[in-house]
This record gives structure tokens, C-alpha cells and sequence, in this order.
């Protein structure tokens, strides 16, 4: 039997608002017109409301012979009796209940109703398609409800329609699922090695100069401990999934879009998949590298940072001329990110970003790091290596303020509108 789904959805007739129209929004029932039929003469009556239940069979999801997921259930119908009775009924067709199937919890259908289904052509593959106005399709649902055992995930750029140019596929990532890590800085004093941990990994061995990382252990409950060149940072265990992909930077690099990522300093190579469509839609839209201090590893964790967990952050370099800065969180903007944390105020090139007149009507996207105090009693600015700023001393190593060093972008929310794929 087939299995059906639809890859992607739009419609012009439902009133669901300029960005309503996509299949998260809809679901659809298909049944042959003697299963509606069915459906329709029941000891119900049709008088009334009748609302389709759908009773999942045993042990959803199933497994098909190739090991593909799939979901089953029992279609019933609620609604009153002839004697105002609430009843809930089974619909006979044929002499046997109507089950209907689905892989992706949206479209549901029966055996009879997909028999007569053409499926689309294609490859059985997750594909991204970052448009070049923002628009990010998937062919799957956004929470990638139906990644295979082992699967990649595809990247496809579609350059403006005016230029005529073919659409590019930008690379294939390893897709990884992981436990879904919590997303607080944790940092934790511990004995070493911490009691019921047991190392799995040291990454200064690893042979990469600036790694914050050192050994990490992990418990039972798959909760992470991870020492380093700071403090000490713990990672709990959520009891929940998510998958990332190997971003492996020399697969994003593109000639043909002028694509141009670099790690230093990190092995944090895990990214979240939907902030990976968002990145490759900005490094197309700037026209110089980039150099990443990564994402998360492959566990989930992110030594140092409690932000980056299961890859939901990315750390940037800051470019060599404010402008190109400016540009690039426009363009990660623009590809959905949400959240950009620079420097304290009182950092001459993050200030010089956040005062840009780009940002003028959207400040909101960043987060500054924290607040300066005022000087305590008998410190001086001198000892407390202090500035005054608009007649206020200010918090001591004001030049070393964490993201004083790098960009943080995290939060992505990527941009629907009406595509064809
Ligand atoms: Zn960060």
C-alpha cells in the first residue's frame, strides 16, 4: 500500500492571512466516495453536528518493511443519536471499519484512497530550499517528523527569478539526533571526576589550538559535565529529542554563491538544521568569509556557552569593518534570526554596531551583555579599571565583556511566503 503525504502545500483559497497558507496549517482526510459514503449513514444523526474521531491503532508509529514510520488509525465519528444521546460509532464499509494511514500526522488517508494517488517523482530526500527574498521551504515538517534511520539533509539556494539562474544545490549534511539539552548556564562545582560521571570524550585532545573544552563526562540520564578553561558547565538532559546536522564547513563552501565559512578555535561542528537553512541564506547575501567559533557538539552541549545547546546558536567573528558587521546580521535577519547579543556598551566596535543607523527601528533584536556597576566605596576608576561614561563609572574589564569578541545569533524563525517547489 502507499503511503501518501504532501511534500508541500499552498493555497490561495483559505483565509488564513498572507502567511497562513502552508501545510502546517491544514490537514487533510482521503476517503473514496463509498468511504464517505459510509461515513455519511450512520445510526447518527445527521441533523446534528458530527465531528471524525481518529482512534490510533496499537502501537503507533508502525514500521513498514523498509523501516519507514507510519501511523494508524481507526476513523469513528461522534455525534447524537436519535434520541439526543451522545454516541460515538464505528463506520462500517464493506463490512469491515474504515483505518486510515499517515506518515506525517497531517495527511490521513485509506488504503483505497491511495490506490488511485500519483505520487510526485522524486528522490525520498529532506530538502531545504533557502529563497533569495528570506523564504525558507522545507519538504518536510518543520519539526522533521519523518527522517529515515540515517538520512542527510539537503541545502538548495534559489537565486532571484529576475537573474535567471539555475537553482544550486549547496551541499548535503549529516543529519544526527540527539538528546535535547537545557538551555540555562549551568555552571556547576563538582568533584572530579564528577560523582556517577564517566568521561566519554577529552577534546584537548583533540588537537585544535583555542578549544574551551576539555574532558567531559556524561551520567546515566545522559546529563553532560564539561570541563574547561572556565568554569565548569553542566548540561541536563531533557528527555526529548533533536536532530542536527554535521555542519562540515568545507561542504557549505560554494564557489557558485560565493559561500565562505570558517571554524577556528572549536569543534563545535553540531547545528540546529532550521539555523542552518537561515545561515547559508545569509552567507549568500554578504560577500566575504566568515569565521565561526561554532555551534554545539555532537551530544548537544556547548562548552563554554549555555545558549548553544543542540545547535541553536551560532558564534561569529566580528568582521573587519563595522559595515560588513551591519550586513551580515541584516542578512542572518533577514533569513529569520531574531536574536543578536554584542558586547557591553561600553565596547567601542560593539557600540559602533548597535548605535548603526541600520538598527535604528530594531534594537530589539539585540542583547547587550550585562549591565555596569557603580563603582564601590573607595574604588577608584584607576583600581577598579573603570571608565566614566555619561558621568557614571562603570563595571571594571569593560573591554573583555564576553561577546565583546565574537557575534552570538540564535533564534531562528524562519520566513514563510508562497513558493512553488
Ligand atoms: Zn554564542
Amino acid at each position: 500500500m502507499k503511503i501518501i503525504g504532501i511534500n508541500h502545500f499552498a493555497s490561495k483559497d483559505l483565509d488564513l492571512g498572507a502567511s497562513g497558507n502552508y501545510k502546517e496549517n491544514c490537514m487533510l482526510l482521503g476517503l473514496t466516495i463509498e468511504e464517505m459514503k459510509a461515513v455519511k449513514n450512520t445510526d447518527l444523526e445527521n441533523a446534528h453536528q458530527r465531528f471524525i474521531h481518529l482512534e490510533p491503532m496499537d502501537e503507533n508509529p508502525q514500521q513498514d518493511s523498509n523501516s519507514n514510520p507510519y501511523f494508524a488509525y481507526l476513523l469513528r465519528l461522534q455525534g447524537l443519536d436519535a434520541n439526543q444521546n451522545r454516541k460515538i460509532v464505528t463506520p462500517q464499509h464493506q463490512g469491515e471499519h474504515i483505518v486510515v494511514y499517515s506518515r506525517d500526522n497531517q495527511c490521513f488517508h485509506t488504503a483505497a484512497f491511495s490506490a488511485t494517488e500519483t505520487v510526485t517523482p522524486g528522490v525520498q530526500r529532506i530538502e531545504f530550499h533557502v529563497y533569495h527574498d528570506g523564504v525558507v521551504k522545507i519538504n518536510d515538517n518543520i519539526d522533521m517528523a519523518l527522517p529515515r534511520k540515517v538520512a542527510n539533509i539537503y541545502y538548495f539556494y534559489h537565486r532571484d527569478p529576475k537573474l535567471a539562474l539555475p537553482v544550486v544545490e549547496v551541499c548535503n549534511l549529516e543529519m544526527v539526533m540527539a538528546d535535547k539539552m537545557s538551555r540555562v548556564n549551568k555552571d556547576v562545582t563538582v568533584s572530579i571526576p564528577p560523582n556517577g560521571f564517566i568521561e566519554f570524550h577529552d577534546y584537548s585532545n583533540d588537537g585544535v589550538p583555542g578549544v574551551d573544552a576539555k574532558k567531559t563526562y556524561q551520567n546515566n540520564d545522559g546529563d553532560i559535565i564539561t570541563e574547561g578553561s572556565g568554569k565548569t558547565m553542566r548540561y541536563n538532559n531533557q528527555n526529548k529529542k533533536r536532530f542536527m546536522v554535521h555542519f562540515v564547513t568545507a561542504d557549505v563552501y560554494n564557489t557558485t554563491l560565493n559561500i565562505d565559512i570558517t571554524y577556528t578555535a572549536t569543534l563545535r561542528h553540531y547545528a540546529n538544521p532550521v539555523l542552518t537553512a537561515a545561515i547559508i541564506g545569509a552567507l549568500v547575501k554578504i560577500n566575504y568569509g566568515i569565521i565561526s567559533t561554532g555551534f554545539a557538539f555532537s551530544k548537544g552541549s556547548c562548552y563554554p556557552s549555555g545558549l548553544h545547546v543542540n545547535g541553536e546558536s551560532v558564534d561569529t567573528h566580528y568582521a573587519t569593518t563595522i559595515q560588513r558587521d551591519v550586513d551580515f546580521i541584516l542578512a542572518l535577519k533577514k533569513f529569520g534570526f531574531k536574536t543578536f547579543r554584542i558586547g557591553n556598551i561600553y565596547h567601542p566596535k560593539s557600540n559602533d554596531i548597535y548605535n548603526h543607523s541600520s538598527f535604528n527601528q530594531i534594537k530589539t533584536i539585540f542583547k547587550r551583555d550585562s549591565n555596569c556597576r557603580k563603582l564601590k566605596t573607595n574604588e577608584t576608576a584607576e583600581t577598579a579599571n573603570c571608565a566614566m561614561v555619561n558621568g557614571v563609572f562603570t563595571k571594571k574589564k569593560i573591554i573583555n565583556s564576553l561577546h565583546s569578541t565574537h557575534l552570538h545569533s540564535e533564534d531562528v524563525e524562519l520566513i514563510d511566503g508562497y513558493k512553488t517547489l
